[in-house]
């Protein structure tokens, strides 16, 4: 989508400062990081979130879960854990509407979330 964030993020239109990058996937820092690793996992492809995911981008998720995986073991997380988070919706909290997963770690995570 053209006005879209993390769309103009894929497309390098926007900078952001890339961990990961694939045909598929992004990953890149939180501009605005709730921890010391606070990174998005976005799927290249405008999807607006888990309510418009259609069943033929349902591998896309576990493109995105493998990824987060390989990027918490690379930061180190894997023994002390770690959050990942999807926002959906306005009562989720999303605020950038293109589908994104939050990977979380280097501090104590506290439940239940705000
Ligand atoms: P959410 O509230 O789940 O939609 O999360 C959106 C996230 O995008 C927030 O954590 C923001 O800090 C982050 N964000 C907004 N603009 C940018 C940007 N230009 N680069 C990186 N992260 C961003
Ligand atoms: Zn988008």
């Amino acid at each position: 989508m053209s006005d879209c964030l993390f769309c103009k993020i894929a497309q390098k239109e926007i900078p952001a400062q890339v961990v990961y990058e694939d045909e598929k996937v992004m990953a890149f820092n939180d501009i605005n990081p709730q921890a010391p690793v606070h990174i998005l996992v976005i799927p290249k492809k405008h999807i607006t979130d888990l309510v418009n995911l259609e069943e033929n981008d349902l591998s896309l998720i576990a493109e995105i879960f493998k990824i987060i995986k390989q990027i918490a073991g690379e930061k180190g997380l894997d023994q002390e854990g770690y959050r990942v988070v999807n926002n959906c919706g306005e009562k989720g909290g999303q605020t950038v509407p293109h589908l994104h997963f939050h990977l979380l770690g280097g501090r104590q995570m506290n439940w239940p979330p705000g």
